[in-house]
């Protein structure tokens, strides 16, 4: 079922999707299957760039984990794809979808910016061999693309069903590459998680950031360091584009995206460290307020307490230890 070749993850995998499939739906099973449906749409952003938006929500069974943004680029010869979304299930969406806006052309190039798995677990539908990211992006994928699988199988239940790890075939490290008659340049950054790629469309100036930038969306922290994060929101700031199409959220024409997310970062760090030099237990830390100019940001509160499990520990040891060095 899987590349990884790890029997238990697999066996426990299955599990779940017989507990899930089999006990608390199997009386209405046949409307419950036809429930199943992401229901994608496509809006066209620019000439020939088509997004497909996800819910600004945390992953939910209601929403199958689509929480995401993917998009979909006609070129002269054919079709370049920027992520794939969280399930083989939406992956079969995405394709049916393509094949309805822009029948008869084939699928050219598929890039994954990251390796959370919102972004890359339709990768199965696809040829292997035209999955293309940069190494550290399939270094991260091949070490916890498992375990994510089984998180989201856990979150989202039976919209998971025959999902399977799918690593790119193709390791990028140029920084362009022509596909079907287009040009693309591509930026090999981090901060996010160590590896986050960005790809422009030259033609057009669409600049798909994945998750470096958010757009009325709290930012996820699970694999963050924020300096760098920071550094590369700078970088992009600075780059030639016509517009920003982001992780998570509408698409953004002033760079307003970028703002907000190093906003958000900056705050969230700064808060955080002040909390650990006042000796701020974790829990004290989570009930802290937010300032309301964050309101906007879908998911605030959670992804909040979200991030001080992630980022909380590593302050404290670092904070603390420089204390002690002081001393
Ligand atoms: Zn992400």
């Amino acid at each position: 079922m899987s590349s990884c070749g790890k029997p238990g993850h697999t066996s426990r995998r299955a599990f779940l999707q017989t507990l899930s499939a089999g006990c608390a739906y199997c009386a209405m099973a046949p409307a419950y299957a036809k429930l199943l449906d992401y229901k994608l749409a496509a809006s066209e952003i620019a000439k020939g760039t088509w997004a497909v938006h996800g819910a600004n929500e945390y992953f939910n069974f209601d929403n199958g984990g689509n929480i995401v943004n993917v998009a979909f680029i006609e070129v002269p010869d054919g079709v370049v794809v920027v992520d794939t979304g969280p399930s083989k299930r939406y992956g079969e969406a995405l394709l049916a979808l393509i094949e309805r806006t822009i029948p008869g052309k084939r699928v050219l190039r598929v890039y994954n910016t990251h390796h959370h798995p919102d972004h890359c677990f339709g990768n199965q539908v696809f040829d292997r061999e035209l999955i293309a990211a940069p190494q550290g992006v399939i270094d991260n994928l091949s070490l916890e693309g498992e375990g994510f699988a089984e998180n989201l199988y856990r979150l989202v239940g039976d919209w998971m069903r025959g999902t399977a790890l799918a690593i790119p075939g193709i390791a990028l490290e140029a920084s362009s590459e022509e596909i079907g008659g287009r040009r693309f340049s591509l930026y090999y950054l981090s901060g996010h998680t160590s590896s986050d790629f960005v790809v422009r469309d030259d033609e057009t100036g669409v600049l798909f950031t994945g998750d470096l930038a958010f757009m009325f969306r709290t930012p996820t922290t699970p694999h963050a360091d924020i300096a760098t994060w920071q550094a590369s929101i700078s970088s992009l700031d600075s780059t030639d584009r016509e517009l920003i199409f982001p992780g998570h959220g509408p698409k953004d024409v002033k760079g307003e995206s970028l703002l907000q997310t190093a906003d958000y970062l900056s705050w969230l760090d700064g808060n955080l460290r002040l909390s650990v030099e006042r000796g701020l237990t974790m829990n004290e830390a989570m009930a802290l307020p937010i300032p309301a100019r964050f309101n906007a940001l879908s998911v605030l509160r959670t992804e909040y307490e979200r991030s001080v499990v992630h980022l909380y520990p590593q302050l404290e040891d670092s904070i603390w230890q420089e204390v002690e060095v002081t001393r």
